[in-house]
């Protein structure tokens, strides 16, 4: 992996901090050591893991791919990140990562844009483009990504692996950089459906540190997964699916619609039942998410003074102070978040923006529980098209924000998701690959794993 890793970071600029390979094999004996010495362990040992930048590690730079956090180091790791390294998992580094985790393709990050493995003109997606590009490089074996509104996701979809956005609050937010607080979850990627469970089964579960982390049990998320050769014929028999009509509707690549009326097909060979819901509130989800999203980022964000944390611009008066440091620490589309939240939640404009777009997540709520009452699982695309070609869609915002609607939803309706490959479009040297996403209910992570697996 380290090899791998050295070989394709040129091209492919995935990392913002990797540590001297000295380092990671020191890490690495020390743990063959405590291994030949009797000790067990953890399942992750020796698993090279990468971390998407805006999740705290002690001992490497964490920036959120903001110039305002330029060289800060926190003094402690996220809740997520210590539980790797308390099963064995050594973090090769740090990825890249669109701003404080706003947009779509990476290229929102300060210091470097990612490539796409498939296509290295294209974007990886976003906004946890390194960590899926590092995935699908085979540059480490598995990585955490954050996910608000599909920042997981889209990227698995766009770099062709798997890609696993747990339930709000299966996983503790403590260490992750904050955007939208109702919204963000911590996210795994991995090459298979079995890598990312067993990446999230280390990372779940309820922290002190973060009081909307669940209480739920975590269950071993993979002891339902059965071995390739005692599948039998229909290993899925009686699942009932629901294809999202939405989804597959106008404006939608043809090429992605055919992939996920492929991967149907393959739903009822394997025994499923496969009906096309619709649910008519799923249009309104990228208005409310983005009123939402842009609205807490406002709040989040001002954390960032230029006194508490990272980079400062002097000036005699506190007020400049503040201005300069946030001025020249922050890129343009995070100002933008921060000008459209604050505009959102302005006196005058509350009701009509912020209140109207709470009522509109209680309805896609609502609408996600009553199709998950018919169905086992609901399946969609996980975005309208393949990768884009890098600077395509890099001035028209509008653009990107549209590419975020497969995703959106469940953010919104704070479901888990898992994403994997099912098929490729035309484009790049090898073709562009399409990601399925599958929706499941509140806390059922255990049985998308285990679909998913029998799927792949
Ligand atoms: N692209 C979306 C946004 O810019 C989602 C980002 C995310 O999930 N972090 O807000």
């Amino acid at each position: 992996y380290l090899t791998r890793l050295r070989l394709t970071e040129p091209q492919l600029h995935s990392f913002l901090h990797v540590p001297d390979d000295s380092a990671v094999l020191a890490e690495a004996r020390e743990l063959d050591r405590r291994i030949d010495g009797g000790e067990e362990i953890g399942p992750l040992a020796g698993v090279f893991v990468a971390v998407k930048d805006n999740i705290c590690t002690a001992d490497m730079p964490s920036t959120g791919g903001s110039r305002i956090l330029q060289g800060y180091r926190p003094p402690f790791d996220a809740t997520a990140v210590k539980r790797v390294k308390e099963l064995g998992g050594i973090v090769v580094g740090k990825t890249n990562l669109d701003e404080f985790g706003m947009g779509s393709t990476t290229e929102g990050s300060a210091f470097q844009v990612t490539s796409n493995p498939w296509d290295v003109s294209r974007v990886p997606g976003g906004s946890s483009g390194g960590s899926a590009a590092a995935v699908s490089a085979r540059q480490c074996v598995v990585s955490l990504g954050s996910d608000t509104g599909g920042s997981v996701r889209q990227p698995a979809s766009f770099c062709g692996v798997v890609g696993l956005k747990p339930t709000y609050g299966r996983v503790s937010r403590f260490g992750l950089m904050a955007y939208a607080s109702s919204l963000d979850a911590i996210g795994c990627f991995g090459s298979s459906v079995a890598d990312a469970g067993i990446l999230l089964h280390a990372i779940a579960g309820h922290d002190k540190f973060d009081a909307t982390s669940s209480k739920q049990d975590v269950p071993n998320f993979l002891s339902h997964f059965v071995s390739e050769s005692s599948l039998g014929s229909k290993p899925l028999k009686g699942l009932r699916v629901g294809l999202i009509h939405e989804t597959i509707d106008d404006g939608v690549d043809s090429g992605v619609i055919s992939a996920i009326r492929e991967a149907a097909l393959h739903f009822e060979e394997l025994g499923c039942s496969v009906n096309e819901v619709s649910l008519p509130s799923f249009s309104l989800g990228l208005p409310a998410y983005y009123i939402l999203a842009s609205s807490e980022s406002s709040s989040n964000l001002s954390r960032y003074d230029g006194i508490r944390y990272g980079n400062q611009v002097f000036a005699d008066e506190l007020d400049s102070l503040y201005g300069n440091s946030r001025a020249q620490g922050f890129g343009s589309e995070v100002k933008m978040r921060i000008l459209m939240g604050t505009y959102a939640l302005s006196a005058g404009y509350y009701d009509a923006y912020y209140k109207r777009a709470q009522q509109v997540r209680t309805i896609i709520r609502n609408s996600f529980k009553e199709a998950l009452n018919q169905n086992d699982i609901l399946i969609s695309p996980a975005a309208p098209s393949a990768a884009y070609k890098i600077g395509e869609k890099k001035n028209d915002p509008l653009a990107m924000y549209a590419g975020d609607i497969m995703t959106v939803n469940v953010n919104l309706a704070g479901l888990p998701a898992l994403v994997l490959p099912c098929g490729f479009v035309d484009g790049g040297p090898a073709g562009l690959p399409v990601g399925l996403q599958m929706i499941g209910a509140a806390f059922d992570e255990g049985e998308l794993l285990r679909v998913g697996h029998v799927f792949e």
